[in-house]
């Protein structure tokens, strides 16, 4: 489903050039739930902005279902992006003057969707997440656990085969975050979501099929 080859990524300033990922091989099957580690600084979001082509490589090749994408447009990217996948962050990135359903409706307003047709969808990803009975609520009106549940619907209802999530549950209390990933557990069951997680718990690592740890840009499990 995804595939890195020897992706390698500098940032360079005047000064300082950083080696943010070294030679990175990692391919990542179809209905995986795989989990990231690793310290702060390690190079997590900046593998998950690749895999996401919110970033590009400086050097190696991603091929996602197949289709090398090291080559396309931005604006070839975008579509492919929105198509495929969904984005889960820490800090929700909510709409604040939004409700609940806007907010969730938002990815779909770049697609050739109806009005009627996206509220059903929304209301649908909305269901799965069990926030049904919040739809008109604004964010700031909602805990951190449901602003995320929100922030899930959001990402699942294009129906993207890939989940990328950024410490989903880094803002949220133990149970909260427990929440969260049943959640993303039960999509990646019942829909056979592929699911990439930056995570600093072990235990819900534990939980995934497969933990890549990575320190210093580089894979050392
Ligand atoms: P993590 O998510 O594991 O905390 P990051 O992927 O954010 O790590 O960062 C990896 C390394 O790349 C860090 O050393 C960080 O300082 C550096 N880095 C990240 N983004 C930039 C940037 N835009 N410019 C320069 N250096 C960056
Ligand atoms: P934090 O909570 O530490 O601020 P997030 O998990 O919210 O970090 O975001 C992770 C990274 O993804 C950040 O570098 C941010 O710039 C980027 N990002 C967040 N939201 C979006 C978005 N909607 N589109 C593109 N990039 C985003």
């Amino acid at each position: 489903m995804i595939h890195l080859e020897n992706i390698e990524k500098l940032y360079r300033t005047d000064t300082i050039e950083t080696i943010a990922l070294d030679k990175i091989n990692l391919t990542i099957e179809k209905g995986e739930f795989l989990s990231v580690m690793g310290p702060s600084g390690c190079g997590k979001s900046t593998l998950l902005n690749i895999m996401g082509l919110l970033d590009a490589p400086s050097k190696g090749e991603i091929k996602i279902d197949g289709q090398t994408l090291t080559h396309l447009s931005d604006k070839q990217l975008a579509r492919f992006r929105n198509k495929k996948i969904g984005f889960i962050f820490q800090s929700f990135h909510l709409i604040n003057d939004l409700n609940v359903l806007d907010n969730v409706e938002l990815p779909l307003l770049y697609r050739d969707t109806t009005a009627r047709e996206r509220r059903r969808l929304a209301s649908e990803a909305l269901e799965k997440v069990g926030l049904s009975n919040r739809m008109k609520h604004f964010p700031t009106q909602l805990s951190g656990g449901q602003k995320q549940r929100v922030a899930i619907a959001r990402a699942i209802v294009g129906q993207p085969e890939i989940i990328l999530a950024d410490e989903p549950t880094g803002n949220l209390d133990s149970v909260m975050g427990a929440e969260i990933m049943n959640i993303l557990l039960q999509l990646n069951n019942s829909e056979r979501s592929t699911i990439v997680m930056v995570t600093h718990d072990e235990l819900m690592a534990k939980k995934t099929h497969r933990l890549v740890r990575l320190f210093d840009g580089s894979q050392v499990q």
